[in-house]
C-alpha cells in the first residue's frame, strides 16, 4: 500500500471505523509493479520460479478445490517436522509469516506484557502492535546495527527478532540467542527467520530446550513461494497450542488447498530450493564485491538483499535514478538508514543490470 494509498483511505474513513483503529499507520509494502517493465530487486522475492514437481502439486490440487482444505495441515506438517527434526506438535502453518507474527502479538503480548524489538527491524512489528493495541519499545541498535545483548536481558517484555535482520541483513549468533531466551524465561521470545536460509544458523535447534522460544519461517524467500503465502512458526507444544487457539479463532482454513499442495511439493524438492540458495549466496557476494569496488558501503549479510550506501548520491536519489532505469529497490525513508537502499539478490544477469545502471548513474553525478 502506497503512501498516496494511504493518505486516500484516511480522508475516506467512514464513521463506522472503531476509534480504536482510527489512528493505525498500516503496513507499506515494497511497490509489486505488474506490468513486467522492471528488474524487481525491492521485496526480497526469489528470482526462481517454484519447481516444475512443485508446480505440478499445485496443480493436481485445483481438481479437488471444491472441498475445504485441511484445517490441521496434517500432511505439510509432518513433512516439515522430518525436515527440521521436531514434532509435528511443535509446528503451525500460516497464511505467510506475517500471520503467525500477527498471532505472536495476539497470543503473547498485551499491555501488562508490551512487546520489544530494535529500532531498525521489520516494519510490520509496529503495526501489528498498534493493530492489537499492545505497547511497545524499540531498542537502538549499535551503531553499526548489531545486537547487544546486554539490552535483551530480563527485560519482561516479549521480544522480536529478526535473525538475519532486515533491513540490514546482519545475522546473530546462536549463542546470542540462546543467552537472550535464557535471560528471559517468563517472556516470548520469537526469532523471525524469514531469510534463515541464506547464510544464517536457524534456533529451531533450542525449542526443545527453551520453552519460550518461538522462531518463525517462510516460503516467500528460500522456497520460492511468495505468492502463495506460506509460513511457520516452531515452538514447544504448548505455545503452538496458543497459536492455534488465536488461529482457529480467526480462519481454520488460513491455508489454502492448492498452496498446502504447492508446500508439500517445494519439500519434496530441498535439493532444488538448497541450489537455489547456493546461486543467490554466490550472486550476494559478487554483488557486495563490485559494490564496494565503487565505493559503497555494504554491510556483511546473512540474507537474499544487501543494505548499502554511498557518499558518491543519496538514498532516495540513487533508489529514483534505478526506477527510471527501470530497476526497483527499496528505499526506506527512516531515520539512521535514509542513506541506504535495501537491493535483493536476483540473478547473475539481474545483478549484472544493477551493476551496470548503478555505474552509469555513478558518472551522471560525478561530471
Ligand atoms: N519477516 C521478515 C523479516 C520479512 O522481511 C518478511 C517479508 N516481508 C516477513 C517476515 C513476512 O514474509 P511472508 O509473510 O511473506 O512470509
Amino acid at each position: 500500500m502506497q503512501k498516496a494509498q494511504l493518505s486516500a483511505w484516511k480522508r475516506m474513513m467512514s464513521k463506522f471505523f472503531s476509534p480504536k483503529f482510527r489512528a493505525l499507520t498500516p503496513y507499506t509494502p515494497g511497490e509489486q509493479p505488474k506490468d513486467g517493465q522492471y528488474v524487481k530487486l525491492n521485496t526480497n522475492e526469489s528470482p526462481f520460479a517454484p519447481s516444475q514437481k512443485a508446480q505440478a502439486a499445485a496443480g493436481e490440487a485445483l481438481a479437488t478445490l471444491q472441498l475445504y482444505p485441511d484445517p490441521e495441515c496434517r500432511a505439510l506438517r509432518e513433512k516439515m517436522a522430518g525436515i527440521l527434526g521436531v514434532k509435528p506438535e511443535q509446528i503451525i502453518f500460516t497464511n505467510g509469516s506475517d500471520e503467525v507474527l500477527n498471532f505472536a502479538f495476539m497470543a503473547f503480548c498485551d499491555s501488562d506484557t508490551p512487546a520489544a524489538f530494535a529500532d531498525i527491524t521489520y516494519g510490520f512489528y509496529p503495526v501489528f502492535a498498534q493493530l492489537n493495541s499492545v505497547p511497545y519499545t524499540t531498542i537502538p541498535l549499535a551503531e553499526d546495527f548489531s545486537i547487544d545483548v546486554e539490552d535483551y536481558i530480563g527485560l519482561q517484555k516479549t521480544i522480536f527478532i529478526a535473525n538475519p535482520n532486515a533491513p540490514t541483513g546482519k545475522v546473530l549468533d546462536l549463542a546470542k540467542i540462546e543467552q537472550i531466551a535464557a535471560a528471559n524465561p517468563d517472556n516470548v521470545v520469537v526469532i523471525d527467520e524469514a531469510y534463515i536460509d541464506f547464510g544464517g544458523k536457524s534456533a529451531v535447534g533450542l525449542i526443545e530446550k527453551y520453552k519460550n522460544l518461538l522462531v518463525t519461517g517462510t516460503f516467500s524467500k528460500s522456497r520460492s513461494a511468495a505468492g502463495a503465502r506460506l509460513g511457520f512458526g516452531v515452538a514447544d507444544e504448548a505455545l503452538i497450542a496458543d497459536l492455534n487457539t488465536i488461529r482457529y479463532s480467526t480462519n481454520p482454513y488460513n491455508v489454502n488447498a492448492l498452496t498446502m499442495a504447492l508446500g508439500l511439493g517445494i519439500l519434496e524438492d530441498e535439493s532444488y530450493t538448497k541450489e537455489n540458495c547456493a546461486a543467490i549466496i554466490k550472486n550476494r557476494s559478487y554483488t557486495t564485491e563490485r559494490l564496494r569496488a565503487l565505493g559503497f558501503e555494504v554491510i556483511e549479510s546473512a540474507a537474499n538483499f544487501v543494505f548499502a550506501k554511498t557518499d558518491a548520491i543519496g538514498g532516495k536519489a540513487l533508489y529514483e535514478r534505478l526506477k527510471a532505469k527501470n530497476i526497483l529497490v527499496r528505499h526506506f525513508e527512516k531515520e539512521r538508514i535514509r542513506e541506504y537502499n535495501r537491493i535483493t539478490i536476483g540473478t547473475m544477469e539481474q545483478m549484472q543490470q544493477l551493476l551496470q545502471a548503478i555505474e552509469e548513474i555513478l558518472a551522471e553525478v560525478t561530471l
